[in-house]
């Protein structure tokens, strides 16, 4: 009888672990899949700490990713989608190739005892966009112009073509939904030189849909410049 009554103890607490151990293939399997729908070339990669790991093997939404150490690019899938989607307005602007510093790491957010999400494989370092097959570049560290724009209109009145670009893309990339957080040089000063770029967890989305439209991302630029002092 006490035999009896362990064994069902046993199988009850192995009941919770089989269902998330299932939700989590079904997880991986729903983002593998919408990368497939995307176009995405990637192989699975296990590494500590991802949830579902993904080696890119291509463009993201025709765009390269570069890393300064020519490492290959290791990250959680669902990062993985969001910047596949986020190619469409990246290649709007003209840009070809995205160079990178960090992207799967793991570390503490500085000053802290807490992961940085790049420990998961959800955020990614940008410091510099190529454009026109290499021949401009719109690097964060000196082209950011810092302290513009507002709640109405996103983008502000940058001085520079350049400086207009990386702050249409970073409201871009806020406005799209594809993304947790984008910090940039605005945030603070560890963040001078690039764009951190952070995806949630494929298991807290709820938009999982490859095709569906950025219309966040289209609409912010309706409010800049000419438009925002029409406005007024
Ligand atoms: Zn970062």
């Amino acid at each position: 009888m006490v035999r009896a009554a362990a064994c069902l103890l046993v199988f009850l607490s192995l009941v919770p672990r089989a269902r998330a151990e299932r939700d989590r293939e079904a997880d991986a399997s729903s983002c593998l899949a919408a990368l497939d729908e995307l176009g995405v070339e990637y192989a699975r990669a296990r590494r500590r700490g991802i949830e579902i790991g993904v080696e890119v093997r291509g463009l993201l939404g025709g765009v390269e990713y570069r890393s300064y150490t020519r490492d290959p690019l290791v990250l959680d899938c669902s990062l993985v989608f969001s910047l596949a989607r986020a190619g469409e307005l990246l290649r709007a602007h003209g840009v070809e190739r995205v160079h990178y510093s960090s992207a799967y790491q793991r570390r503490n957010i500085r000053g802290t005892s807490r992961p940085s999400r790049h420990s998961f494989g959800l955020a990614i370092d940008v410091h510099t966009l190529v454009l026109a097959g290499g021949e401009h570049l719109a690097a964060v560290k000196h082209d950011y112009e810092q302290g513009l724009g507002d709640d109405w209109d996103c983008v502000g009145e940058p001085l520079t073509e350049l400086g207009a670009l990386l702050r249409t893309i970073d409201c871009q990339l806020t406005h799209s939904g594809l993304f947790r957080i984008i910090l940039s040089p605005d945030y603070d000063a560890d963040h001078y030189n690039h764009f951190h770029i952070e995806a949630l967890p494929w298991s807290e989305r709820t938009d999982r849909d490859p095709r569906a439209r950025l219309d966040g991302a289209w609409e912010v630029l309706g409010r800049t410049g000419a438009a925002a002092a029409a406005a007024r």
